[in-house]
C-alpha cells in the first residue's frame, strides 16, 4: 500500500479537479458557437436600413436577404 499524506492527497484531489473542470469548459467552449455569430465585430458593420421605409435593424447574423419587421419587404445586402 502507498503511504501518502493527507495534505498531498488533497492537493492531488484538487488538481485533477480543476483539470478535468479545465478541459469540460474548454470542450464546451469549442462546441457551442454558431459558426457565423461575431460578437467581436464592430456594431456599424451589423446595422442595416431598409430602403423602403427606413427602419434601421441590428444583423448579427450577416444574413443575404433581410426581411424587414416593419413593411416585410426582403432586402438584398447590397442594396442598403
Ligand atoms: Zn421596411
Amino acid at each position: 500500500m502507498i503511504k501518502m499524506d493527507v495534505s498531498f492527497a488533497a492537493g492531488a484531489f484538487l488538481f485533477a479537479a480543476f483539470v478535468v473542470f479545465y478541459v469540460a469548459l474548454m470542450w464546451c467552449e469549442h462546441y457551442q458557437g454558431v459558426d457565423n455569430f461575431d460578437v467581436n465585430a464592430d456594431l456599424t458593420d451589423h446595422v442595416r436600413q431598409c430602403p423602403y421605409c427606413g427602419h434601421v435593424c441590428v444583423d448579427y447574423l450577416h444574413r443575404k436577404i433581410l426581411r424587414c419587421s416593419i413593411c416585410s419587404s426582403y432586402t438584398e445586402e447590397d442594396d442598403a
